[in-house]
């Protein structure tokens, strides 16, 4: 059995990478928040950190994170664990049983992109409910919830993505938070957010995190996207929680030892990054109004919210990995995310010139094709 390891363009020589770096231009990596790099701040931080064992409650640096993290949020506890994906795995084990169901949206990170895991380590079934624009209301998590019959599988829990990154980064207003964990908590069943980008968030709003996660029951959050830390997610909630979290956490092969070296460069995320997503929020924005005014291409530039851009080329007779593959060579790298939509991720290591360079080889790229009669 044979699995290519990435799609479309992602398949990239890492030594292409470099080179294509070494131009006057550079490459625009618009592919994913993913792939920022760790701060002159963030590098000095993790040479300097102090460390122990992590596995043993000694790592200072880790305790501190996990702290700073919990304080934040204004919740009990935090636990740094090495990737979202683990974040999310430990909360829908904690918070479920075997053969229980997971309400979750359609396009969500958990359902789409975790390997199945909910359903492979932690037994539960996604019960996929689709959102308008990804963001879901209780109406529509209530038309799902199974049931309270012994033959039924039973919902246990709740799990919102907030951005939601597939539907274009778009963000869920606090109230409407609010109003479902209120009425799923007034039949039992748990909220986990995956917050992967609630940084993203929380500057689309002009909210802090605390007030928009206040009555969810545990929220994860990446360290290693917008906010540019190079490893680590954080997930935060009350003590018990976080007491179970860590035995899944160690269950699943993320006890880390000497961890303060990431967890350094985490908290130089945490404390410093939040303040500069506008930026990346503006330049989403101005992407999106180019790509607007681009022929063939199609996006609504008012349901950019964030730092996601997800746009329709199906009217350029390519699909997006085709797209992507002819933008590649001048070194605009984009993301495939459906058969005829692309995306397009800000963040700090995209300024506002790489941005108009963008729109300037989209605009040049997409006009040879249609010129091709394609
Ligand atoms: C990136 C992401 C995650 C976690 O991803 P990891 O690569 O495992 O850190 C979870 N949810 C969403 C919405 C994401 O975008």
């Amino acid at each position: 059995m044979s699995y290519t390891v990435a799609k479309g363009n992602q398949r990239v020589d890492p030594n292409q990478v470099a080179e294509l770096g070494k131009t006057p231009e550079g490459v625009v990596d618009l592919r994913s928040d993913t792939v920022t790099r760790p701060t002159p701040e963030m590098r000095r931080a993790m040479a300097e950190a102090e460390v122990g064992d992590d596995v043993y409650g000694e790592d200072p640096t880790v305790n501190r994170l996990e702290k700073r993290a919990a304080e934040i949020f204004g919740k009990e506890a935090g636990l740094f664990v090495p990737t979202g994906c683990m974040g999310n795995l430990i909360a829908i084990k904690v918070w479920t049983h075997h053969g229980d169901e997971v309400i979750c949206e359609e396009r969500s990170h958990v359902n789409l992109y975790e390997l199945a895991s909910m359903s492979a380590i932690a037994g539960c079934m996604p019960r996929v409910t689709r959102g308008e624009d990804g963001i879901l209301t209780w109406k529509q998590i209530e038309a799902v919830i199974r049931p309270k019959i012994y033959y039924d599988s039973q919902t246990a829990l709740v799990c919102l993505e907030n951005t939601s990154n597939m539907a274009g980064g778009t963000v869920y207003p606090t109230a409407q938070v609010q109003d479902i964990c209120d009425h799923a908590h007034a039949l039992g069943l748990k909220v986990h957010l995956d917050g992967a980008r609630i940084f993203n968030a929380a500057t689309a709003l002009g909210d802090n995190v605390a007030q928009m996660t206040r009555s969810v029951d545990s929220v994860m959050f990446c360290l290693s996207k917008g906010l540019g830390a190079p490893v680590g997610s954080m997930i935060a909630g009350a003590h018990a929680f976080i007491e179970k979290g860590r035995v899944y956490r160690k269950m699943f092969g993320g006890g880390m030892r000497q961890a303060g070296v990431i967890a350094a460069a985490g908290l130089v995320a945490l404390e410093e990054s939040p303040a500069r997503l506008g930026i990346d929020q503006e330049n989403a924005k101005r992407l999106a109004e180019g790509i607007a005014a681009i022929r063939g291409l199609r996006i609504d530039p008012k349901k950019v919210r964030s730092n996601i851009v997800i746009f329709d080329c199906s009217k350029t007779g390519k699909t997006a990995v085709e797209l992507c593959d002819v933008l590649h060579p001048y070194g605009v790298w984009a993301q495939d995310t459906g058969l005829h939509s692309v995306r397009l991720v800000t963040h700090c290591d995209v300024d506002r010139g790489s941005i108009e360079r963008a729109l300037v080889v989209l605009q040049d790229v997409v006009a040879k094709t249609q010129g091709a009669g394609a």
